[in-house]
């Protein structure tokens, strides 16, 4: 028996469950890694925009932000109940861009919370625009990383969060689950960036927050360009669950994503193009009319 498992043994018949993973952690002589982000979706014009609001609360120091609460009589009520009973501080409004869909709530928002907006320098009211790959902290655990990516509005920018233990990514407009936003703003060279080099340099097991339930219809349109077996799984998923953020990282989404698959020789032989660029203006000139 090796000393860890001794040592597991031993407190096992001691110790209760919680102790026993402090006991744990001091056998390994390792940080405690356990998930400190609790992230609570709040669904907004279900039916309509299916949009997501997105809560983020630091677990030990209850400090909270909230992402693109958009639809103040659906997310206000869950603020009000959770300041108020003492579950959360909320200390940030952030945005992912300036569309009214995720920004347009911000006015509202501060005539109830006195609060700090982060975001790209077009939302409503904002306060601080970060750099691209600058970083602030919610709370003692969670580290954000800002992240530039232009291209469906100028100033789109996706959160990327980290906890020790977990990590995520809030994207918007710019990623959603099995596709990508239309380019109001931008061209395919810089989604290509957005979603193949910005995105794409995350780590594989990061989990993918987007700005819209909108993987049902990126399906349909992913199996008319593709078919592999994560194409298959998703759309099995998407058949058998409403909602869909969250349960796939950008690994999968290298998988099961046409925009992010475009070295892939079928979709080469589908659009007739081979150059990236070139393949992410065909693919999504496709999609806006599918
Ligand atoms: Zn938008």
């Amino acid at each position: 028996m090796t000393l860890l498992a001794a040592s597991v043994k031993r407190a096992s018949l001691t110790l209760t469950s919680r102790s026993i993973v402090r006991s744990f952690t001091n056998v390994m002589q390792q940080p405690i890694t356990s998930r400190a982000m609790h992230i609570q979706s709040i669904p907004m014009w279900e039916g309509t925009g299916n949009n997501y609001a997105y809560l983020v609360t630091d677990d030990k120091s209850k400090e909270a932000v909230i992402i693109d609460p958009a639809n103040p009589p659906e997310v206000l009520p869950v603020l009000n109940e959770k300041t108020e009973s003492g579950a959360i501080k909320l200390t940030k409004i952030i945005n992912t861009h300036h569309h009214h869909d995720h920004a347009g709530g911000n006015v509202e928002i501060l005539k109830r919370f006195d609060l700090p907006i982060v975001g790209g320098k077009d939302c409503s009211k904002v306060t601080t625009t970060p750099e691209h790959k600058s970083q602030f902290t919610i709370g003692d655990s969670i580290k954000v990383t800002a992240l530039h990516t232009p291209c469906h509005t100028q100033d789109s920018i996706c959160y990327f969060f980290e906890d020790g233990a977990e990590r995520v990514v809030f994207t918007g407009d710019t990623l959603f689950i099995g596709g990508c936003g239309r380019f109001f703003e931008g061209n395919a060279k810089e989604m290509h960036k957005a979603l193949n080099e910005t995105l794409a340099s995350l780590p594989d097991d990061t989990k993918v927050y987007p700005g819209h339930e909108y993987t049902k219809g990126n399906v349909r349109f992913a199996k008319k360009v593709l078919n592999n077996d994560a194409i298959k799984k998703l759309d099995e998923y998407s058949q058998a669950n409403k909602e869909t953020q969250g349960k796939f990282t950008i690994g999968d989404e290298k998988q099961h994503n046409v925009f992010m698959r475009v070295n892939d020789k079928n979709i080469h032989d589908l659009v007739g193009e081979t150059e990236p660029v070139q393949v992410m203006k065909a693919l999504r000139e496709m999609k806006d009319r599918s």
